[in-house]
């Protein structure tokens, strides 16, 4: 790495303001680079639904804005434990989450998706936020990226990150992989007033039953989250908010008497019915002037918890990158290194898990050993910015 500290681009835009674009800009602002984060949306509004924040991210956005994680506590909610239940109510296990605190140092917290933005987007200047800014398309030439959006707008840049989700288009432009794969799973998700007689303030859970899994949690400030993920071959969508509710109600409640209320407490408008889908690991993410993150470069089913983990990761490591190399291409080629080993081990994990997981209770055959688990836990969550043994290799092979 170079001694002096004059970042290898002055301007850049990224297209995204979901967590991994903010947390990018944040990152690439403090190193003196003039980022700016473009959006499709027209207005920031209560939308999403609960994420889980794991050791490996809570460093990463430590390291990337110091002090942050004190808001996050007070806005999101602490979990303590799991508890895992069968449909008809029996206890298959709890999972003390102070564990994951005392060996990792940081205790698992939940919020909403809309939260974290608002949290993010309260450390940028906010006229380095531009909403109504849908990307269609770029061009990049030697010096400079060129990208055109929807509203008739273009924007002249060093560096275009493409942060702008699983369907990005970023990347379809600079890569052209085709969508998403669905994983053969549909999931109905929800935010609701929280109300303790449904579940404890501090812990979630989750009832596992043929194929299917629910979770409900709290995520602090007055709400909380329910997730319900179901095997389906074929994608499958419900014409009114009405009917996703009573389809949800028919599928999971079966006489589950807390599923039942938690779904009836549901405003129906505001559930998403969303087809559960990942990308395969791809071998290169920066050409030229055009890089990927988050979600855009390793899309990955929910199964490990880090689609937003892994982002975060990504976020510091491209802002290292370009503060501290000589130039664009080792940077970016850098950047590449550092994180695409990474990322896909822990997609092509988290697929495998996700399968597992809704296979038919026949095929559930080929479980990792608690050891195996073990240590790619640990490889997992001891991921630290401030040390160099975050860059070592698991001694998995991806195939
Ligand atoms: C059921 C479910 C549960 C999950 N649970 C967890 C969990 O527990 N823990 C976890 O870490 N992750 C979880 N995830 C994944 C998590 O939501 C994402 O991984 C994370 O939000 C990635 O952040 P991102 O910024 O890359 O993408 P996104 O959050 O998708 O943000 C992309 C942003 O780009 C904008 N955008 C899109 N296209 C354009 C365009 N053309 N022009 C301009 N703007 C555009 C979007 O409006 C959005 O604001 C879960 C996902 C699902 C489906």
């Amino acid at each position: 790495m170079r001694e002096m500290s004059k970042p290898v681009v002055e301007k850049v835009a990224i297209i995204g303001a979901g967590p991994g674009g903010l947390a990018t800009a944040i990152a690439l602002r403090k190193q003196g680079i003039d980022a700016h984060v473009y959006e499709k949306a027209r207005e920031f509004r209560p939308v999403g639904t609960g994420l889980g924040l794991m050791p490996n991210g809570l460093r990463c956005l430590d390291a990337i804005q110091p002090g942050i994680l004190n808001t996050l506590k007070i806005s999101g909610c602490q979990l303590q434990r799991t508890t895992l239940k069968t449909t008809s109510g029996e206890i298959i296990r709890s999972t003390e989450h102070s564990i994951v605190a005392q060996k990792y140092g940081q205790q698992l917290l939940t919020i909403w998706w809309w939260r974290l933005q608002q949290i993010l987007a309260s450390f940028l200047p906010p006229d380095v936020i531009h909403l109504n800014y849908r990307c269609i398309n770029f061009e990049q030439n030697e010096n400079t990226v060129i990208t055109h959006f929807e509203n008739g707008k273009t924007v002249v840049a060093d560096l275009l990150i493409g942060a702008d989700g699983g369907n990005s288009v970023v990347r379809q432009k600079l890569i052209g992989d085709g969508q998403p794969q669905y994983l053969d799973t549909m999931s109905w998700r929800a935010v609701l007033d929280y109300n303790e007689e449904l579940v404890p303030p501090d812990e979630a859970i989750m009832i596992k039953g043929e194929q299917s899994l629910f979770f409900i949690f709290n995520l602090g400030e007055g709400n909380m989250n329910w997730i319900a993920q179901k095997a389906l071959s074929e994608a499958s969508f419900s014409s009114t908010p009405a009917e996703t509710k009573s389809h949800v109600v028919k599928e999971y409640a079966n006489g589950n008497k807390l599923v039942e209320k938690v779904i009836e407490a549901t405003n129906a408008e505001r559930i998403l019915e969303t087809p559960i889908c990942h990308i395969l690991p791809l071998n290169q993410w920066s050409y030229g002037r055009v890089t990927l993150l988050g979600d855009a470069a390793h899309l990955m089913p929910p199964s490990s918890g880090q689609g937003a983990n892994t982002t975060f990761e990504d976020a510091y490591e491209l802002a290292e990158c370009l503060g501290n190399f000589p130039d664009l291409e080792t940077a970016l080629s850098t950047y590449d290194q550092r994180r695409i080993q990474r990322t896909a081990i822990i997609q092509t994990r988290s697929t495998k898990g996700h399968k597992l997981q809704f296979s038919p209770p026949t095929q559930q055959t080929n479980q990792k050993s608690p050891q195996d688990f073990q240590e790619f836990q640990n490889w997992l969550y001891e991921y630290d910015p401030k040390s160099e043994s975050r860059l070592k290799p698991w001694k998995e092979k991806v195939v």
